[in-house]
């Protein structure tokens, strides 16, 4: 089983021409509300691709979580580990102007609700395993989840966004860390992805930068590996992290060999560049294995 403690969000989405300056008033030209949040995508992801995902977290008792909430049920996610929080579900406050270029306000809502490991938390992490993990949630808790995972011999996965300067406690638990490229360079302090990879890989784990269309290296003291990229027609790169991610874990949990495992990830995050949207573009497992075949 793949448990992922992490945070679930609506995205409200607007389209501009222009963003509004300081105290200006535009009009924009669409507003979409769409599920989100680095845990809620990378566990829609997984259970797309096959996996057994329990998804631990917190939304609000409002229409946002029910909605969140009914998307992972509806891809067989167990979400008896989401918990009713009494603060409102996060939401993502997007602004994506004619360029592409997007400016957000996150407003952590019930994921800061999650400060501390529960006995269901605990049970769920035993049960697992791998434990996903991202940064949306309180650092303290999520790096205690990370030491009682890795107590118990349940490997950590970490995303490490958005980038915030990692304890070394939680750095030392993790045994994958897959940034971006501007992560591990903000991590490490060095630009150089290969450099920046070898230097977080030092704390004894392995790393995978991923590097958008350029693919990904997986550095593992310190031997690097490229992994190539499909070549596809990209339209949204949303969450391409969060596919990827989710993928990988759903392929190292079922015992594939990296190379293997890596590849599926990179398959299915090319896919999901294909199409528009987060969730909706998530591809299911057939879609996988046929883009493979
Ligand atoms: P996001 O924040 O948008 O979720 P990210 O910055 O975390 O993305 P990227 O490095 O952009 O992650 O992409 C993750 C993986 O997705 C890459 O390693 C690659 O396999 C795949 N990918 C991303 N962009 C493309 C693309 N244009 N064509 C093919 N594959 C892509």
């Amino acid at each position: 089983m793949i448990a992922v403690l992490g945070s679930a969000n609506m995205d409200l989405v607007v389209t501009v021409d222009r963003a509004p300056g300081r105290g200006e008033t535009v009009t924009g030209l669409e507003f979409t509300t769409v599920p989100g949040g680095k845990g809620a995508n990378q566990a829609l992801a997984a259970a797309r691709a096959g996996g057994d995902v329990a998804f631990l977290g917190a939304v609000g008792d409002d229409d946002f979580g029910r909605r969140v909430t009914a998307l992972l049920a509806g891809d067989g996610v167990d979400v008896s580990g989401l918990v009713v929080s009494d603060q409102p579900t996060g939401t993502a406050h997007i602004t994506v102007d004619g360029t592409g270029d997007n400016s957000i306000v996150v407003v952590p809502g019930a994921n800061g609700t999650v400060t501390s490991l529960t006995d269901a938390h605990r049970a769920a992490l035993d049960a697992a395993e791998i434990v996903l993990l991202q940064l949306e949630l309180p650092l303290p808790l999520v790096t205690a989840a990370a030491e009682y995972a890795r107590s118990r011999g349940v490997r950590v996965m970490l995303t490490p966004a958005p980038a915030v300067p990692l304890p070394p406690a939680l750095l030392a638990a993790v045994d994958v860390l897959v940034p971006n490229e501007h992560e591990a360079a903000l991590l490490a302090g060095v630009a150089d992805p290969v450099a920046a990879a070898r230097s977080l890989a030092a704390a004894g784990g392995d790393v995978v930068v991923t590097l958008g269309a350029r693919g990904a290296l997986r550095v593992r003291a310190g031997a690097v590996t490229a992994v190539q990229a499909f070549a596809v027609d990209a339209v949204d790169t949303t969450a391409a992290g969060d596919t990827f991610a989710g993928v990988l874990a759903v392929g190292l949990a079922a015992g594939l060999d990296w190379d293997a495992a890596l590849r599926r990830a990179s398959a299915a995050a090319a896919l999901s560049v294909r199409r528009p949207g987060a969730s909706s573009s998530m591809p299911h497992r057939a879609e996988i294995d046929a883009f493979l075949a």
